[in-house]
């Protein structure tokens, strides 16, 4: 099948001051098919909402691209402004944004918002607003009597179907939900969550960006793990949750962590984008380090780890 969305060697360098660099993503690549949620799991900071950035074309103006990133024909990285504006944003690539209260104009109703995108994704007529509001309203599950109310009103599980809402108007083919859950409890995350695989089970792609592995294992159906700006892993979600688990130290210590697994912290702390170390970024923090790491590990075979064929030996001391 024809990925919706097909990334390849996708890289984003910012330009600092002083002639420094900051490597935020570096040769991501995946596919992403209709009906297929990809859940892009890393903790803050390891490059997940600046690879979303590009896929929108709204990075900063010192951000220096690589590769490519395709959908329905159109190289995302390569598209100029007018044609992101006019033909990506909201009718290729839905965003359901992170802190969605605040991706709401304070002063306006949801239905404004959505009135207001509809003329602007569909033409809708002003005699077919009323209905076409109600139906968009409809398909995200927001409650029809709240249309009339201002963000400040509404709840967070509101104001996230009023953006989920505001995301499905242009029937983009891609969803791309940047931390949707962030701030909500667990309840709300549950339903949030099972809202967009909803969308994906009706043919949408979904490209959900989180530091949740719950709410990924709730939904995915692949799962890509990203480290300092590289993904590590990319892997089916029922193997990389199950059995036999992830491949990857990292991966594998990020599950480790959940509170319902060992609770054991990854020891250390990730390096910093604009000081990376010439080998594997993890090296610092693994205890599976040799010589070997001293060069930057490809992905291959869905995992970019020297030793990743090798016995887990998860008892052995962390490297200083
Ligand atoms: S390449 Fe080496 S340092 Fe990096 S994760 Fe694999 S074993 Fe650890």
């Amino acid at each position: 099948m024809t990925p919706v969305l097909s990334v390849r060697d996708l890289s984003v360098r910012f330009r600092m001051r002083g002639g420094r660099h900051v490597a935020a993503v570096d040769a991501a690549s995946f596919d992403l098919a209709a009906g297929e949620c990809l859940a892009l799991v890393g903790e803050s900071g390891c490059g997940k909402s600046v690879l979303a950035s590009a896929l929108l074309g709204l990075l900063p103006g010192n951000a220096l691209t690589a590769g490519t990133a395709v959908i329905d024909g159109t190289d995302l990285l390569a598209a100029d402004e007018r044609t992101l504006a006019r033909t990506v944003r909201g009718r290729r690539v839905g965003l359901v944004p992170q802190s969605p209260a605040a991706h709401l104009t304070p002063v306006r109703t949801v239905r404004a918002h959505l009135e207001e995108t509809l003329r602007a994704l569909t033409g809708t007529p002003r005699r077919e607003l009323r209905a076409a509001v109600a139906e968009a309203a409809e398909r995200a599950a927001f409650p029809p009597g709240l249309l009339d109310h201002y963000p400040h009103e509404l709840s967070g599980g509101q104001a996230q179907r009023a953006a989920t809402a505001l995301a499905l108007i242009g029937d983009a083919p891609l969803l791309l939900a940047d931390e949707p859950t962030t701030g909500l409890d667990r309840d709300l995350v549950d339903r949030t969550v099972d809202e967009l695989r909803r969308h994906a089970d009706d043919g949408r792609a979904l490209l959900l960006i989180t530091h949740d592995l719950a709410a990924a294992r709730r939904v995915a159906d692949r799962v890509a793990v990203m480290y300092a700006g590289r993904i590590v892993e990319l892997s089916d979600a029922g193997r990389f949750f199950g059995d036999p688990g992830p491949r990857h130290p990292y991966a594998r210590g990020l599950l480790a962590a959940l509170p319902e697994r060992d609770f054991t912290p990854i020891p250390g702390m990730p390096p910093e984008l604009s000081a990376l170390p010439d080998g594997c970024a993890f090296a610092a923090r693994c205890h599976r380090a040799d010589d070997a790491c001293r060069a930057v590990p490809r992905m291959a075979g869905g995992v970019a780890c020297h030793h990743s064929g090798e016995e887990h030996h998860s008892e052995e001391p962390v490297r200083a």
